[in-house]
């Protein structure tokens, strides 16, 4: 069986790594290769599929793109727009998955972040943000509250699931306003069950602008982002404001890896084995 991740810039990704050990851990016979995505990817992918490739994975700047390829898509990739798995059918078509927000909701679950009926708020608009709400909302989320500096794309998103009433937009600020004075008029105020940061800040090394009352008093913290030490800027601002559940994303990217292999093969690796494997390798000690 032979597998690829497919991007632009490609050679910083670990999927190859995660793929790897799944398939040590599994005794699956496969090989997986990175693919510089230096064509259209219509092209590259059809070559790769050509060629014998039995499905890939697909990362920036290519997702939208495998959107359009795929002759079909799951629910997830449809409300996502955006594809990171392609599989052969056995009858030759292409199949378009997202693995990226069922393996964030599989991690929330693994680490008991996810209470039934949850408020959740996530916080940016991008890709990754748009990609994880409906995984949300099947696992049961109540209330998602988007929040972005730019409310428009927010808003945007939001408007894509107008249907559920579950899902509100609103700007960073207009939310650390209403909510600063709503939890300091009322002590012992919940938040949100889970605040997502699904911007990209922690790989600028900045927090959010978010108000730190709303942390403080949010049950549980999620940055999508990771690093090879393990916490980001992020996580480790809502330890210091007292949040006892924070985590980082290594465990999403770990558990869209699984995902991705399950649909492929039927098989589903360990999951914390393999989060603790990738931060050894990381960390250069495997
Ligand atoms: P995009 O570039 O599509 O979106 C970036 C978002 O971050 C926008 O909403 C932007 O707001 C916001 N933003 C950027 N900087 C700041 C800041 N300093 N303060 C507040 N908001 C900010 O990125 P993606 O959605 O693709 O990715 C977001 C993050 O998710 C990345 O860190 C990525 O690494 C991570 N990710 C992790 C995965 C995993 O497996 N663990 C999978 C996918 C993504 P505005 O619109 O106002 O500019």
């Amino acid at each position: 069986m032979h597998f690829a991740v497919l991007g632009n810039p490609i050679a910083h990704s670990l999927s190859p790594v995660i793929h790897s050990y799944f398939a040590k851990i599994l005794g699956l016979k496969l090989s997986y290769e990175r693919i510089l995505v230096a064509a259209p990817f219509a092209k590259v992918a059809a070559d790769f599929f050509a060629a014998g490739g039995a499905g890939c994975n697909v990362t920036v700047p290519c997702k939208l793109e495998a959107c359009a390829f795929a002759d079909s898509l799951d629910d997830n990739a449809a409300a996502a727009g955006a594809v990171n798995t392609l599989k052969r059918n056995a009858d030759g078509t292409i199949s378009g998955f997202n693995t990226d927000g069922p393996g964030l909701v599989l991690d929330l679950k693994r680490l008991n972040m996810l209470p039934d009926n949850a408020r959740i708020l996530i916080v940016g608009a991008g890709g990754a943000a748009q990609g994880i709400v409906q995984p949300l909302l099947n696992a049961g989320a109540e209330q998602i509250t988007l929040a972005n500096r730019h409310a428009a794309k927010a808003v945007k998103i939001a408007a894509k699931f107008a249907s559920s009433s579950k899902v509100n937009a609103v700007s960073l600020n207009t939310l650390n306003e209403g909510q600063a004075a709503h939890l300091a008029r009322h002590h012992y105020a919940k938040s949100f069950d889970l605040v997502i940061n699904a911007t990209s800040s922690s790989l600028q090394h900045m927090l959010p602008p978010l108000e730190p009352l709303i942390l403080q008093r949010a049950g549980a913290a999620y940055d999508l982002m990771y690093t090879p030490q393990g916490g980001t800027i992020f996580t480790r601002c809502c330890t210091e404001l007292g949040l006892k559940h924070c985590a980082d994303g290594i465990g999403m990217l770990i558990a869209q890896a699984a995902l991705s292999l399950e649909l492929w093969t039927g098989q589903r690796p360990d999951i914390a084995q393999a989060i603790a494997y990738l931060q050894r390798y990381l960390q250069g000690r495997a």
